[in-house]
């Protein structure tokens, strides 16, 4: 029988909502159980709000100051330790996971399974490849424990409702020094996170400069949504790298996705693939991204946005 660790993504304070989709994926498995490991400087509360996912049996909280920070190199040597009497290690396909649980896979000697999007088995899983034009099954190892990330867009969160004990362990040993948290250089938001926001509205080079790009951060607050931008957007300096939608940027499955001025290329259609509903605005009504829309507006979007934003 499968025992699941799951690494939880945390930040000031607050548990990812990535962490319930690995806990739903690691239900997939039909396992013993599934352990949530909070590793922090201060882990109560994280762990208080991982305790509440149905279907963990433990959480499990390491705190150390060398924790405050979720640095891989510092973070994975404990997981590796923590990981003895699993079969499986799940962490999320998310900037965090991604640069996380390679460093586990390697100090375990195991290959790791990215970006599981269907469990087959204990040890067979589907995933994406060639930008998610094609999916694989791959099979890892029957004697290893399988150190995986899993695709948060593939997932619903696990409900809540859980009630799981909380317990403090230690993991002895020394940490690595030899990467030190210097500072984070990040872009404050008082926006919903890109990755977790169940309303997402975009835009594309169709918005025509980064002033302009003012319209759809004002949509968004309308709808409470997130703000991310095609690929041609990021790279006129319409906006921020991190706001990047598609192959090369974030995979996101919002309930609601709105495209501004965004033509539907299939490198962007890859970050958008299991989005709810698709809304796109576009002059061109022969722009590729009305094939995946569920409601297209065809028309200028300084036209439209503002008729929009008073109806609602
Ligand atoms: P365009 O294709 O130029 O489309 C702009 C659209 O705006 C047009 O359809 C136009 O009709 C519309 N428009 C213009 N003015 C208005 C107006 N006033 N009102 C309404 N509509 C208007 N792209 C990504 O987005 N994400 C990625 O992760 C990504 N990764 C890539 C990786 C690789 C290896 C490669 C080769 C490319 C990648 N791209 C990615 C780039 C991708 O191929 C497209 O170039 C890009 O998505 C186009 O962005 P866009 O739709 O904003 O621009």
């Amino acid at each position: 029988m499968s025992k699941v660790l799951i690494i939880a993504e945390h930040h000031e304070g607050v548990l990812n909502s990535a962490t319930a989709k690995c806990v739903t994926a690691a239900q997939a498995l039909s396992p013993e159980s599934i352990d949530i490991v909070v590793l922090a400087e201060a882990p109560d509360e994280v762990a208080r709000q991982a305790s509440t996912i149905a279907g963990v049996s433990r959480v499990l909280t390491v705190a150390n100051a060398a924790n405050a920070q979720a640095i891989a190199q510092t973070l994975a040597p404990q997981i590796a330790k923590l990981a003895a009497g699993y079969t499986h290690v799940f962490g999320p396909s998310t900037t965090f996971g991604k640069d996380l649980m390679p460093c586990v896979a390697a100090l375990l000697g195991v290959a790791q399974v990215s970006d599981v999007m269907e469990v087959e088995s204990s040890h067979v899983f589907k995933r994406p490849i060639y930008a998610g034009n094609a999916i694989i099954t791959v099979e890892a190892p029957a004697a290893d424990t399988v150190v995986a990330t899993i695709r948060t867009a593939s997932w619903s969160e696990a409900a809540q409702g859980g009630d799981a004990p909380v317990e403090a362990v230690s993991v002895d040993g020394s940490l690595p020094e030899h990467t030190r948290f210097i500072g984070l250089a990040g872009a404050s938001s008082d926006r919903p996170d890109l990755q977790s926001a169940k309303r997402v509205v975009s835009g594309g080079r169709g918005v025509g400069s980064k002033e302009n790009f003012k319209i759809v951060y004002e949509f968004a607050d309308k709808l409470g949504a997130a703000v991310g931008a095609s690929r041609a957007a990021v790279d006129a300096g319409y906006c921020a790298n991190e706001m990047q939608v598609g192959q090369t940027g974030k995979i996101i499955s919002p309930e609601l996705y709105v495209a501004i001025g965004i033509s539907g290329a299939i490198q962007h259609l890859t970050g958008i693939k299991d989005a709810g509903t698709i809304v796109a605005i576009n002059k061109d009504g022969d722009a590729p991204i009305f094939e995946v829309a569920d409601i297209g507006l065809v028309g200028d979007l300084f036209q439209i946005l503002p008729e929009l934003e008073a109806a609602l």
